[in-house]
């Protein structure tokens, strides 16, 4: 049976870069060696080091103050590493979910943070509005996208200090104007490739200011030294994700880049928000003007709750994965990420509508 992939993270990507990772593991580079075996330090792997970082750059047009990073630990070690590097004495965060509120907690081993707004009150199904960036902090901590709950801030806000964004789970889905920000991290695994690989772009001349010693491994100024060679290459990088980040990278650029992307991703989503709007059996859970283009959350309509197992049941067996909503959410979320076909949605939409004739 055909499956329609609609997992959170790790998720689907895109067919012709898992293609390219099986042929790497027998043989990397035409050098009878396959990836998972081979130095790091070999010219064909420098190649594909110096290809990634370059893709990075031409697909978000990342200037050349930026540095472009690829470590490991996953976006949950940024949340440490951001104040470690970036923050003298304070700094603020807008929580509008849980991945921003365990960024602040750590943030809070460094100095002072001061959250902007939250919407905790109600199971953060929207996005603060109408808040003040405080001036006197070092910098400003968003979630572009709530994994979790299908909330998405679809602007490059402006702020008035430096803005630093987890941008684990829509990177490379849109345009993004990065001279807005003086950092954007994530986790590579919802949107660019697999897990254990994750991304870094910061400013330069933001580094090496917090007045405090700081580990080795953990300044991001190690891992940028001018020379290519040791770009991301302090210690072993995560050889094998990263070179399926390249193929997922280049990809999206083969697809026309992130305009192209980004209006793709808008028909997907809409094509699946017009059905829970239309349909009497679901509802949204997300405000409507923040609804994420990647995570689309719904429920059972109110007097349809008792059917939601049911519905699991039958959208299995027309081969949907990965359809249940976070715990702290309930129902349903399907995650409909750059590599997620049109054909996987319009799946769905169909299922939900055959799922509405039986009970009318
Ligand atoms: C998944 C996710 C994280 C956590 O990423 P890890 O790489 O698992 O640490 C953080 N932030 C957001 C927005 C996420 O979606």
């Amino acid at each position: 049976m055909k499956a329609y992939n609609f997992n959170a993270g790790p998720c689907v990507l895109p067919k012709q870069a898992i293609e390219s990772a099986i042929e790497a593991i027998r043989d990397f580079d035409n050098t009878g060696i396959g990836i998972l075996e081979i130095s790091h330090r070999t010219p064909g792997w420098e190649r594909i080091m110096a290809e990634t970082e370059q893709l990075w750059r031409e697909l978000l047009n990342i200037p050349d103050d930026y540095a472009v990073m690829f470590l490991g630990g996953g976006a949950s070690t940024q949340f440490f590493e951001v104040p470690a590097n970036l923050m003298k004495t304070k700094a603020a965060y807008l929580q509008t979910g849980v991945w921003a509120k365990k960024a602040a907690k750590e943030a809070k081993f460094y100095g002072e943070v001061e959250i902007v707004a939250s919407s905790e009150d109600k199971t953060y199904s929207y996005i603060p509005k109408g808040y003040t960036i405080p001036t006197d902090v070092d910098y400003f901590h968003i979630t572009t996208n709530n994994t979790i709950y299908g909330t998405e801030i679809h602007e490059d806000i402006d702020s008035p200090v430096t803005l630093v964004a987890d941008m684990s789970s829509d990177i490379m889905s849109r345009p993004v104007d990065v001279t807005k920000y003086g950092m954007i991290y994530g986790g590579a695994q919802k949107n660019v490739g697999p897990a254990g690989v994750t991304f870094v772009i910061v400013r330069k001349d933001l580094l090496g200011n917090t007045g405090r010693p700081i580990q080795t491994m953990v300044d991001y100024r190690t891992h940028y030294t001018e020379e290519a060679k040791n770009r991301s290459m302090f210690n072993t990088p995560p050889v094998f994700p990263i070179f399926v980040m390249h193929e997922t990278l280049k990809w999206v650029k083969e697809q026309g880049g992130l305009e192209a992307m980004y209006k793709i991703n808008k028909e997907k989503a809409e094509l699946l928000y017009n059905e829970i709007d239309r349909n009497p059996l679901f509802v949204g859970t997300a405000a409507k003007e923040d609804r994420s283009l990647m995570n689309v959350c719904f429920v059972m309509a109110p007097g349809h709750e008792a059917l939601q197992d049911e519905f699991f049941k039958f959208a299995k067996e027309r081969g949907m994965v990965g359809i249940k909503g976070h715990r702290s959410v309930g129902g349903f979320r399907a995650s409909i990420y750059n590599a997620c076909p049109k054909e996987a949605v319009e799946a769905l939409v169909a299922c939900m509508q055959e799922f509405e004739k039986l009970h009318k």
